[in-house]
């Protein structure tokens, strides 16, 4: 394990792997600027089902306030 490796243990290691796992749900939402439909994906690289664009707008749902 070079000096470089990024991590200081392997419980960071674990808890960033948990992290990655996390973002791989569907809390990812999207809404197509082509043809505006709306959904939840996993990715930010989504494409519309719809329509098949790329133009995708994505935002993360931790973004949204809670209430
Ligand atoms: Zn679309």
């Amino acid at each position: 394990m070079s000096e470089n490796f990024p991590f200081s243990n392997f419980q960071e290691l674990q808890q960033w792997h948990q992290g990655i796992k996390d973002a791989n749900r569907n809390n990812i939402f999207c809404h197509c600027r082509n043809c505006s439909y709306e959904w939840m994906d996993s990715t930010f690289d989504a494409t519309c089902s719809q329509c098949h664009s790329q133009d995708v707008e994505t935002i993360s749902s931790w973004q949204f306030p809670d209430d």
